[in-house]
């Protein structure tokens, strides 16, 4: 079906005007004999005037039409769509031309919207088949380079190019209601929210007339709101392009200068936070400095002081080194006087035993020294130690001052030791001690000589008085 055809007098005629547009009556081209040779705009197969049982008036194919003629193809829904389409353009005003086709093949509008005085163009298509961005950008590059304006209408439920051309996704009147309403691809923005609002409730005629009269045009939505509200308080849903009024483009405008005003305000506050961050790290850095360098003042002080210190010990020390040696010295010089005067003590006594036994030996005379020899001969001889007899050397000062005897087995004893020099008899020779008689050894014994060492015989002191 088709609301145009070609009448071979007065070219195109619309089944959709009251005058098909050319001065005519529909009862001059329906059911009239002889047959008008009407034909299809878009194949050129003969048509004839139709109306449904609604009274819908139409041109049908005659017989045997070609199998490709997109208008014979389209359906009634799309026929409907694009017949709510030119009664709105007729009724903002507009003239509306339906399945226009450009003088060089260029495009074919469903609907050709023409301001009054002719000065401006609005095509409108109904698309109800599948169809791809790509085609529908480069359709409507075409309607643009001919400065023709293009607004896309789908009934569609899912429209996956709404938000890539401009466009609108439109629902079809419900039983009881004649009244087509825009669902999708009209927006508002609302600076309360800061972001595009879908508006869901507007008729069809409406939006056509606010398109036409540009009370709302195709907007490309800033890229900060191009998640839109499907309901004030609804879904999101990405979208790049929507009709807009200029009010709402303008008020997207003031808040996006807004959000930009922000944006440098916190760019700024961040940029005077992060000068603030550096100089409170230049402070913090200088302080560490300063600290450090404080710190290696008091390690210097702490290690001049260490070193003051180590040397007072070391001075203590050497101090200390020099007391010792003066003590020692004078403990050398104390020992040295010490041994000095023990030396002398020692040569006094040693002088004092040879005097007394030069005493000790004067009193004797040779006779009596031999009576004693003769008589320590016969005491050893009752041994059986052999007869004993002096050594050679006679007074020996190492035996205190007595004459060793000697018998068969060496030194047998000592002959009268003198008595100031046998004090350490016991210890040191513990030899056997022959004297002349009891005087004498008492004198030996006096000294603390253990008395068995002490041999004496009852030889008279004084030989002289004997004589006498
Ligand atoms: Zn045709």
């Amino acid at each position: 079906m088709a609301f145009t055809a070609i009448h071979p007098e007065y070219g195109r005629i619309d089944a959709t005007l009251g005058n098909l547009g050319c001065g005519l009556d529909w009862s001059q081209v329906h059911r009239v004999r002889p047959r008008i040779n009407l034909t299809c705009p878009e194949c050129e197969w003969g048509v004839h005037a139709k109306h449904s049982s609604r009274g819908l008036r139409f041109f049908a194919h005659n017989a045997k039409r070609p199998a490709d003629c997109q208008l014979s193809n389209e359906s009634v829904e799309h026929h409907l769509l694009k017949l709510e389409l030119a009664t709105a353009i007729r009724q903002a005003g507009w003239y509306a031309e339906l399945e226009v086709r450009a003088d060089g093949g260029s495009w074919r509008a469903d609907v050709l919207a023409s301001s009054l005085d002719g000065t401006r163009r609005m095509a409108w298509e109904a698309q109800l088949s599948a169809i791809t961005v790509e085609e529908l950008r480069e359709r409507t590059a075409r309607y643009l380079d001919e400065g023709i304006g293009v607004c896309w209408v789908s009934p569609r439920g899912e429209v996956p190019w709404l938000s890539s051309v401009a466009a609108v996704r439109v629902t079809a009147p419900k039983e009881d209601s004649h009244v087509w309403t825009v669902a999708d691809g009209l927006a508002k923005f609302m600076p309360r929210l800061g972001s595009w609002v879908r508006v869901s409730d507007i008729d069809l005629t409406t939006f056509v007339r606010w398109a036409l009269k540009e009370q709302v045009t195709p907007h490309t939505i800033l890229p900060r709101y191009r998640r839109v509200r499907l309901k004030p308080e609804g879904n999101l849903s990405r979208r790049s392009l929507c009709w807009a009024s200029p009010k709402s483009t303008a008020a997207e405008s003031r808040h996006e200068q807004m959000r930009s005003r922000q944006d440098e305000q916190k760019k700024r506050r961040q940029e005077r936070e992060r000068v603030e961050q550096e100089l409170k790290l230049l402070e913090e850095k200088a302080r560490k400095e300063e600290e450090e360098r404080r710190r290696s003042i008091e390690r210097e002080a702490e290690a001049e002081k260490a070193r003051e210190r180590l040397q007072a010990q070391r001075d203590q020390w050497e101090a200390d080194r020099k007391e010792r040696l003066a003590r020692a010295e004078e403990q050398r010089r104390i020992e040295e006087e010490r041994a000095r005067k023990a030396e002398q003590a020692r040569l006094a006594q040693e002088r004092h035993e040879r005097e007394a036994a030069t005493r000790w030996w004067s009193e004797l005379s040779g006779e009596q020294w031999q009576d004693l020899l003769a008589a320590i001969g016969e005491f050893s001889a009752q041994e059986r130690a052999g007869k004993a007899y002096p050594d050679k050397q006679g007074v020996d000062a190492e035996y205190a001052f007595g004459v060793p005897v000697m018998a068969r087995r060496g030194l047998y004893g000592i002959a009268r030791p003198s008595p100031e020099s046998v004090k350490n008899w016991n210890a040191y020779y513990r030899l056997r001690i022959f004297v002349r008689n009891q005087r004498e050894a008492d004198l030996i014994t006096a000294q603390g000589v253990d008395p068995t060492l002490v041999v004496h015989f009852d030889l008279p002191d004084f030989e002289q008085l004997n004589l006498c």
